[in-house]
């Protein structure tokens, strides 16, 4: 698979990456083999780039899969992690947490997670100085924000400490915020440009809008890979079928208009996006969303889902996708 550089950073990456999400407890909740039997075959397919986060609860997975793999010298994993972490503590327990479970010395890429703007940003600026002497002391090589947001995509560019941006970015414009609003993918894609001009390494999430646009894969992806300024996209990934259709559509022979069966795939509620608004809750017309006891996201009951998708259509952080 084509490779990249990120930015200015000495990384690599394969042009197409994997996100480890959908197998993890808070979606499938894979079995730990079958999860790692994924990744595995995405790495035999020559994926060597891999998205995760400290709340996904995946590092078992990946560390499963990894150890197994007879890797060729150079030719490892790049592991991107990132945590909801506000202040200094919660950061270095994070990336101690991703060192430790994922077996490596160095985490390759870990990030603030979801920053939903320069207000949140500056209140989790404890969180941020902690990954700046975390890649200091050598414990991580580059750090970076993850963001639905195209104001903090805006103000990643002007971080100087700053190596990588990865954000939100499809062809619908789904999810993609600025301030307490819609954000717009015309202003999207003007910030990932000016990410790239400022030598940011940048990466997009989202490229088949949460799932819910995977009947269009083929122009979805298309869309993504042909976006001025973009190093790398990633894909959740659930199955060996799914790496796959990615690994085909990476070499230019999948076939045109190919539409992956979704018949199976069902509606989740992304915990860390969730703003515990309930409007899901009112918009559903089969009362399968509650929220959760803590009061702090809505959960899905798949047994009661209809698959209609009126939830995700309503929700205003476009915390629901379909996995
Ligand atoms: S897809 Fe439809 S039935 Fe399922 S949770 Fe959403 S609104 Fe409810
Ligand atoms: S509509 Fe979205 S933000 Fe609001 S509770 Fe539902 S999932 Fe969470």
């Amino acid at each position: 698979m084509e490779q990249v550089k990120l930015g200015k950073t000495k990384i690599e990456v394969t042009r197409f990456g994997m996100g480890v999400l959908p197998i993890g407890a808070s979606h499938l909740n894979l079995p730990v083999p079958e999860g790692a039997a994924v990744i595995r075959r995405a790495l035999e397919l020559g994926v060597r780039f891999f998205d995760t986060a400290e709340y996904y609860r995946t590092y078992d997975y990946m560390a499963q899969a990894f150890a197994a793999y007879p890797f060729s010298d150079g030719n490892g994993p790049v592991i991107s992690s990132k945590s909801l972490a506000r202040d200094y503590a919660g950061m270095r327990a994070a990336v101690e947490e991703a060192r430790r479970k994922l077996h490596v010395d160095k985490v390759d890429i870990f990030l603030l997670h979801e920053v939903r703007g320069e207000a949140d940003f500056r209140d989790r600026s404890g969180a941020w100085r902690a990954l700046g002497d975390c890649r200091e002391e050598g414990l991580v090589q580059a750090i970076g924000i993850s963001t639905h947001h195209v104001d903090t995509a805006e103000l990643n560019a002007k971080l100087p400490e700053s190596d990588v941006l990865f954000a939100l970015i499809n062809k619908d414009g789904h999810g993609i915020r600025r301030g307490d609003g819609r954000g717009t993918r015309a202003d999207m894609e003007a910030a990932i440009l000016t990410n790239h001009e400022a030598g940011k390494g940048v990466y997009a999430m989202k490229v088949l809008a949460g799932g819910l646009a995977a009947g269009r894969y083929g122009q979805m992806l298309d869309y993504a890979a042909g976006l001025p300024g973009l190093d790398a996209v990633m894909l959740g990934l659930t199955s060996e079928a799914e790496a796959e259709d990615l690994a085909a559509y990476a070499a230019g022979t999948l076939p045109k208009g190919y539409a992956p069966d979704v018949a199976k795939k069902q509606i989740h509620i992304v915990q860390g996006d969730c703003e515990a608004c309930g409007s899901c809750i009112v918009l559903c017309p089969a009362r399968a969303i509650k929220m959760h006891a803590s009061g702090d996201f809505a959960q899905v009951s798949p047994e009661l889902c209809v698959g209609c998708g009126y939830c995700a259509i309503g929700c205003p952080v476009r915390a629901i996708v379909r996995i």
